[in-house]
């Protein structure tokens, strides 16, 4: 049997990958899109904080009034003992673009990839794309599970996960061995502001979540996260005790929910697009979280995709990869000296070995 062909495939339900699907369909709505989603947007999930930029992004997409009516908590300050020990406060009130938002990962990942499907994409849930192979029309696409399907045109966003690199003729990067060790908590108490601390082995943030929950996160390295037994329970708890204010904000009555451990280092993909297919979000580039880009810059690079799909779709695939790869080198040249300077501020810990790293240039990038 012949397998269906759409003239878009974006692979993984991600916010890249429902910004994409999204936004082919309400620009160019003769076009056939499918979303292929591994998972099935539940559980517990890093990158909770959207920033007041997402909101543009958002009505340009039309779910402005549905994420409103999701009422997630807002975001109003954020704090951090990161040059020193006291906290310098930054609160959203003196913003031009206003608060941001705490989110339920699982939630907002499910009303992106519902108003995708809303606007007649395609979408299947449990549909992990195990490999891609080129044919005369586009791509072949096959699940794990042994289902087909073909597709003009590629959008790769599959997140931190590169496993059609080869597939694709990319190449992929890792510029650091930095890593989140993340614990989730229910009845925590509610604090308002993003904390974010310095310390030796790395640094901790914690962010209210909605539902009375909170998440507590040390972002280290290999080498100081093994020094500091950071993936036990025991080391980690220790490390949190010797924090000043984040274990401050999590309250006697909280309970553990769960514990992961994600890598958050900097990692970029060379070329970022080619003949037939384009990598949106942290595929393309994902981004260490001091940086509280991930979101934004998933929503937007999605948005980018999908236009530039839709025009090598017309024919005009070289002009539409050229323009891409450039956006998405402006953005990374930026991130770069940006990165480098806020770890180096962190002058109180200059000396241990996560910081010696942290506050070197990342490697150079070759992108074409
Ligand atoms: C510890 C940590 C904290 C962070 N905090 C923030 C924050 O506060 N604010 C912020 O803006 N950003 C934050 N980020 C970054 C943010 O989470 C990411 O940038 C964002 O999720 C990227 O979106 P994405 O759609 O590119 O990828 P993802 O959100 O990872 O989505 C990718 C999707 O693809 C699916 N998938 C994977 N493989 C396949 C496959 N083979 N086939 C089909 N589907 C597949 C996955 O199931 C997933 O649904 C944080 C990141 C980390 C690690």
């Amino acid at each position: 049997m012949t397998p269906p062909l759409y003239d878009v495939a974006v692979v993984g339900g991600g916010p890249a990958g429902s910004a994409a699907a999204l936004a082919l369909r309400r620009h160019s709505p003769d076009l056939t899109v499918v979303m292929l989603e591994a998972g099935d947007h539940r559980g517990l999930k890093a990158g909770e904080v959207l920033p007041a930029l997402a909101a543009p992004l958002l009505d340009s997409l039309g779910l402005g009034a549905k994420f409103a009516a999701e009422a997630f908590t807002p975001s109003l300050a954020t704090a951090s003992a990161w040059a020193g020990e006291s906290l310098a406060e930054r609160h959203s009130l003196f913003s031009a673009a206003g608060h941001g938002w705490h989110l339920d990962r699982a939630r907002f990942d499910r009303l992106l990839a519902d108003g995708a499907a809303a606007a007649g994409v395609d979408l299947r849930r449990g549909w992990p794309v195990a490999g891609a192979a080129a044919t005369p029309f586009g791509w072949r696409l096959r699940s794990a599970g042994g289902a087909v399907l073909d597709a003009r045109l590629l959008i790769w966003a599959t997140g931190r996960s590169w496993r059609l690199a080869r597939s694709l003729g990319a190449g992929v990067t890792a510029h650091d061995r930095r890593a989140a060790f993340l614990r989730f908590f229910a009845d925590a108490a509610a604090d308002g502001r993003t904390l974010i601390e310095a310390r030796p082995e790395g640094w901790w943030y914690t962010a209210d979540l909605p539902g009375r929950q909170r998440v507590i996160a040390c972002i280290s390295d290999a080498a100081s996260a093994r020094a500091a037994r950071l993936r036990s329970a025991c080391g980690w708890y220790g490390a949190l005790a010797a924090t000043r204010h984040v274990r401050a904000v999590l309250g006697d009555g909280a309970v553990e929910l769960g514990a992961a451990a994600r890598p958050a280092g900097t990692v970029t993909l060379a070329p970022v697009c080619g003949p037939g297919w384009f990598a949106a979000g942290d595929t393309a580039f994902a981004a260490d979280p001091l940086s509280s880009r991930g979101l934004v810059a998933a929503l937007r690079s999605g948005i980018f995709a999908a236009y530039a799909a839709a025009d090598a779709c017309e024919g005009r695939g070289r002009q539409a990869e050229a323009r891409y790869a450039w956006l998405l080198a402006q953005d990374l040249a930026q991130y770069r000296d940006a990165l480098r300077r806020h770890y180096a501020e962190a002058a109180d810990h200059a000396d241990q070995p996560f910081w010696r790293v942290a506050a070197e240039e990342i490697g150079p990038v070759r992108h074409e």
